[in-house]
C-alpha cells in the first residue's frame, strides 16, 4: 500500500477523489511538494498513511440558511462548516462570508489553517466555515436575520470544547456579535464559543489588531535574521480590511512607510505614505461607512487606480492582505524587477505557486500566510484561555505575548527551512514544522 508516494501520483488521486476543487487542490500540492520528500525519509509517518489522512477533512458540515430581506423577499443561502482535523485540539478557525464561498475555498481554508494552529503552539485544531452571503450593501437588519438563520443551523455543531469558529472575509465584530447572541439564545449558556467577540462579552484585547500586527512582526523576523529592520522601508499591503489596516498601523509603528491599500475595486496609492492619521480614516470609512477605498484618493488628493492591484509600484517589502490568488506570477515578477526584497503574506494563498517560485528563484523572502498571518488564530487561542479562566489580560501583556509567539513561529520555519547557501525557504519550513506536531498525535491515536 502506498507504494508510489510521488507528489505526482498522490495528486493524481486527491484531484481523482476532490473534482473541481482548484483552490483545495493548489493548497495541497503546495504542502506535500515538502511534505511528501519529509515522509520519504521518515517512513513511519509513510506506513500510517498520514498525509493520505491529513488530507481528508474529519467532516464537512452543508446546510440551507433562509432568511428575509428588508423588502420581505425570502431569501436563500448555503452555509457549511468543514471540521478538518482535531488531533492537537478543538476545530478552530473561522467563518467567511462572501459570494465566491464554496466547499473548494473552505477546504483550502481549512486544510492550510491545520499547519498554522499547530504553528502557534498551542493545542487548536483546524476548521473553517461560512456561507455564499454577501453582506456588502445589505442593511444591519439584513445581516443581523442572516446571521441568526446560519447560526440556528450551525449552533447543533459547534461548541466551546468541540468547534471554535472566529472571524474572516465578511465576518467582523458585528457579525460575530450577532452570531453569538444567537448562540447563546438557543443554548442559554454563556460559553466562549466564539472567539472575536466584543470586549463586553468575553472578548479579547488586539484580537482584531493580531492578524495584522503578527504579520509585520513575522516580517521584522525575517529581515532581523539578515540584519535589516522595517524601520525606513517603502512598503505596498493590498486589502483595506481587518488583515491590511492592523498590518499598516504595525508597520507604520516601527518606522516603515506604506503607500498602498486597495479593495476589489482598485488601489490607491499615496507617495506620501499612510501615516496614523490617515489610517485612522480608512478605517472609519471601512468599517463604520462601509464605503469604498477610492475615496482616500478623492480625500487626500492621490492616485487611485481602479480595477487594479498594487504590485507594480516600487516597493522595498510587500504584505498581500486581501484575498487568495491577488499575486501572481507577473506581479511577482514586477515586485522582484522593482527590487522588493521580501514578501510577507497577510491573507491566505494571495500568491499563486507560480509567483512563490519567482520569489524563491530571485531568493526574495517569502512567509506563507500560513506562518505568517498565524498571529490571528493564535491570539483567539489566549481569547479561549481567558474565558476559561475567567480572566481578561491587558493589551500590553496581549501584545507581549503575540510578539514571542511570532517569533517563535519564525524560528520553527528557519530551523526547518534554511538551506546550504543560508537561505530560508518559509514555505518549507512552515510546512515541515506545522506537520510534524500534528503527525506524531495522529500516530499516537493509532488507526483512526
Ligand atoms: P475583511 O473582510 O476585513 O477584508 C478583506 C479585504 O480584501 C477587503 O479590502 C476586500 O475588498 C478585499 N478583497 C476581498 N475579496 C477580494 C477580491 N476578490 N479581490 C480583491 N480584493 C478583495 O477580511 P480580513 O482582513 O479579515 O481577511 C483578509 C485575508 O486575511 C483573507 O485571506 C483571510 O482569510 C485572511 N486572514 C484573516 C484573519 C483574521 O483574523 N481576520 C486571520 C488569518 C488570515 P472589498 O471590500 O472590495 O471586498
Amino acid at each position: 500500500m502506498y507504494d508510489d508516494l510521488s507528489v505526482e501520483h498522490f495528486m493524481e488521486g486527491l484531484i481523482k477523489r476532490n473534482p473541481g476543487e482548484t483552490e483545495f487542490h493548489q493548497a495541497v500540492y503546495e504542502f506535500v511538494a515538502d511534505a511528501i520528500p519529509f515522509i520519504l525519509e521518515n517512513p513511519h509517518y509513510r506506513k500510517a498513511g498520514i498525509i493520505q489522512r491529513m488530507t481528508e477533512p474529519d467532516r464537512t458540515i452543508i446546510f440551507r440558511v433562509v432568511w428575509e430581506d428588508d423588502a420581505g423577499h425570502i431569501r436563500v443561502n448555503r452555509g457549511y462548516r468543514v471540521q478538518f482535523n482535531n488531533a492537537i485540539g478543538p476545530y478552530k478557525g473561522g467563518l467567511r462570508f462572501h459570494p465566491s464561498v464554496n466547499l473548494s475555498i473552505l477546504k483550502f481554508l481549512g486544510f492550510e489553517q491545520t499547519f498554522k494552529n499547530s504553528l502557534t503552539s498551542l493545542p487548536m485544531g483546524a476548521g473553517k466555515g461560512g456561507a455564499d452571503f454577501n453582506p456588502k450593501g445589505k442593511s444591519d437588519r439584513e445581516v443581523m436575520r442572516f446571521c441568526q438563520a446560519f447560526m440556528t443551523e450551525l449552533a447543533f455543531h459547534i461548541g466551546e470544547h468541540t468547534d471554535i469558529p472566529a472571524g474572516d472575509i465578511g465576518v467582523g465584530a458585528r457579525e460575530i456579535s450577532f452570531l453569538f447572541g444567537q448562540y447563546k439564545r438557543l443554548t442559554r449558556e454563556f460559553t466562549g464559543v466564539l472567539t472575536g467577540k466584543s470586549l463586553e462579552f468575553g472578548g479579547s484585547l488586539i484580537r482584531t489588531e493580531a492578524t495584522g500586527y503578527g504579520n509585520a512582526f513575522f516580517m521584522e523576523e525575517m529581515l532581523g535574521l539578515q540584519g535589516m529592520s522595517i524601520s525606513g522601508k517603502t512598503c505596498t499591503v493590498s486589502g483595506s480590511g481587518n488583515v491590511a489596516l492592523y498590518c499598516t498601523e504595525k508597520i507604520t509603528q516601527l518606522g516603515g512607510k506604506v503607500v498602498t491599500l486597495s479593495d476589489s475595486s482598485g488601489f490607491i496609492y499615496d507617495s506620501e505614505g499612510i501615516d496614523a492619521e490617515k489610517l485612522a480614516y480608512v478605517l472609519e470609512l471601512k468599517t463604520v461607512q462601509r464605503g469604498r477605498i477610492s475615496e482616500y484618493a478623492k480625500k487626500y488628493d492621490c492616485e487611485y487606480y481602479a480595477g487594479k492591484r498594487p504590485w507594480g509600484v516600487s516597493c522595498d517589502l510587500a504584505f498581500p492582505c486581501a484575498t487568495q490568488n491577488e499575486l501572481e506570477k507577473s506581479d511577482a515578477e514586477h515586485l522582484v524587477a522593482n527590487g522588493c526584497m521580501a514578501v510577507s503574506e497577510g491573507a491566505n494563498m494571495p500568491s499563486t505557486m507560480e509567483a512563490i517560485e519567482v520569489f524563491h528563484k530571485a531568493k526574495v523572502l517569502f512567509a506563507p500566510g500560513k506562518a505568517s498571518n498565524a498571529g490571528g488564530v493564535a491570539v483567539s487561542g489566549l481569547e479561549m484561555t481567558q474565558n476559561s479562566i475567567r480572566m481578561s489580560w491587558g493589551a500590553e501583556e496581549l501584545e507581549g505575548r503575540l510578539s514571542e509567539i511570532m517569533k517563535r513561529i519564525h524560528q520553527k520555519c528557519a530551523e526547518h527551512g534554511k538551506g546550504d547557501d543560508g537561505y530560508v525557504n518559509y514555505v518549507k519550513g512552515a510546512n515541515i514544522a506545522g506537520f510534524i506536531k500534528v503527525a506524531d498525535a495522529m500516530l499516537a491515536y493509532g488507526v483512526a
